[in-house]
């Protein structure tokens, strides 16, 4: 902390955000947000002088933790330089940042549409599989979040949907690989690999694989869970699409750019897919930025006939700046393998020991930086700690055990009945011992509601 807060400037900010900020998936008369006062590395700090340890990377998108000074320097360099341009034309920081992002991703995804976020890149991605395919229908899986846009809510699996679901989006959800809670009744990794499969294929036989433009996944499933796919489950999906001739998009909007330890987390199963959704990590969320990365085949259907879809901001040179800097510090800094390092040695053990003391943890599931608590009232039913979706009363035990994390100095990310551990990819160990140490105490308290 450079500078000391000023509590009395905490409470102008507070009111003037109440006076005037309406917020995201909020009762506006019922929140209180936090005034933040700055932020450095893995914390981030309010007026009154409270520190937090940043363990949800704000919406998991602090890859790179907060303030790296070279992405900072070089979003100032960009801005005395060039702060706009439209999309038509070719610009040095664009093409660079296009250049950076298509060298990382898997196979012949070599072309990148920019869009200023994922729900926008999700958009994109689903009309460029329709208009590829001249086909209508999209399957999507019933645990994921995609986005808040139009289709991008529609496709999504969870709770949010509902309110704004038209129900006519051409959409068709599916179960995807879950051991834990096995939609198959599967007892092995195998078994729940092939019965997904199995449903996955019958879904497309039923609605008919001629109406299905693309079947659109997370590789590893984010929001919804941090739901790591067993092995050979993502290759199965390409083949099913290969053979039905469907385009498989990857929504790697979470799991992109280091999170799970590898640039991208098809990496880890060498699968490509067709269409490659990407946001967060692609420069930590320094200046609104995602897209999509295209493989050949669907860049050539644009190759003589127009792209019908395009942004005042797609690529914008601030953003880019911003991409070009992360993604170079990440390759300098071995920020990705230092994630990887981080899951298997530190992480992992660190939360699996958790699960031993605590009778609250059902599940620990992750890798890299992307970790999962699976918090249960009882460990034999798999009873959760709190119900689907539960708000109010019902969600006392979980908000309970993030006022203890957040009292202890460590912001959770708490999602249902789980809290995930999403901390930047730059955390060192010192910091996650520290949060390890914040959570096991945190944990006594999830405990007093199991049975
Ligand atoms: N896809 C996935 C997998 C996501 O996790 C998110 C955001 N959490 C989105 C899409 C939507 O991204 P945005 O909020 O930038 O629109």
């Amino acid at each position: 902390m450079s500078t000391l807060p000023d509590p009395s400037a905490g409470a102008a900010v507070k009111a003037a955000d109440r006076a005037h900020v309406f917020h995201s998936w909020s009762a506006q008369g019922l929140i209180d947000p936090p005034a933040v006062a700055g932020a450095e590395g893995a914390y981030f700090w309010d007026y009154d002088g409270n520190r937090y340890l940043d363990f949800s990377s704000q919406l998991v998108n602090t890859n790179i933790g907060h303030q790296h000074p070279k992405v900072v320097a070089a979003v100032q360099e960009q801005a005395g330089r060039l702060c706009t341009i439209a999309p038509g034309f070719a610009v040095d920081v664009r093409s660079e940042a296009a250049r950076l992002v298509a060298g990382r991703t898997p196979g012949d995804l070599d072309k990148i549409f920019f869009t200023n976020g994922g729900a926008e890149a999700v958009e994109n991605a689903v009309r460029m599989a329709r208009l590829h395919t001249g086909r209508p229908k999209l399957l999507s899986a019933y645990r994921s979040y995609h986005g808040a846009t139009a289709a991008a809510i529609n496709l999504t699996g969870d709770p949010r949907r509902w309110p704004s679901d038209t129900a006519s989006a051409g959409v068709v959800h599916f179960w995807g690989p879950y051991l834990y809670r096995s939609p198959f009744h599967a007892t092995s990794e195998e078994e729940e690999c092939a019965r997904a499969l199995a449903h996955l294929e019958d879904t497309i036989v039923f609605e008919g694989p001629q109406t299905i433009a693309a079947i659109i996944l997370e590789s590893v499933v984010g929001t919804a869970g941090i739901l790591v796919p067993p092995a050979g489950y993502l290759a199965g999906v390409r083949e099913l699409c290969d053979r039905h001739g469907i385009v498989f998009i990857l929504d790697e909007v979470m799991a992109g750019f280091g999170r799970t330890g590898r640039w991208f987390a098809a990496d880890h199963w060498g699968v490509t897919p067709d269409l490659l959704t990407f946001a967060k990590g692609v420069n930590s969320g320094y200046v609104p930025l995602g897209g999509v990365a295209i493989s050949a085949e669907i860049a050539a259907t644009f190759d003589r006939r127009p792209y019908p879809g395009g942004l005042t901001y797609s690529g914008h040179p601030l953003a880019c700046a911003s991409a070009v800097a992360t993604i170079e510090a990440m390759a300098e800094e071995g920020i990705v393998e230092h994630a990887a390092h981080l899951g298997e040695h530190v992480l992992g053990p660190g939360l699996r020991a958790l699960a031993e003391r605590h009778p609250s943890v059902g599940e620990v599931r992750g890798m890299g930086v992307f970790w999962a608590l699976e918090l249960v009232k009882d460990r034999t039913t798999r009873e959760p700690l709190v119900p689907y979706n539960a708000a109010g009363e019902a969600a006392a035990p979980m908000n309970a055990f993030a006022a203890a994390c957040k009292k202890s100095g460590l912001w959770p990310f708490v999602n249902m009945n789980r809290t995930h551990v999403v901390p930047p990819c730059t955390l060192t160990e010192a910091e996650a011992r520290e949060g390890l140490a914040i959570l096991d105490e945190a944990l006594t308290v999830a405990d007093s509601h199991t049975v």
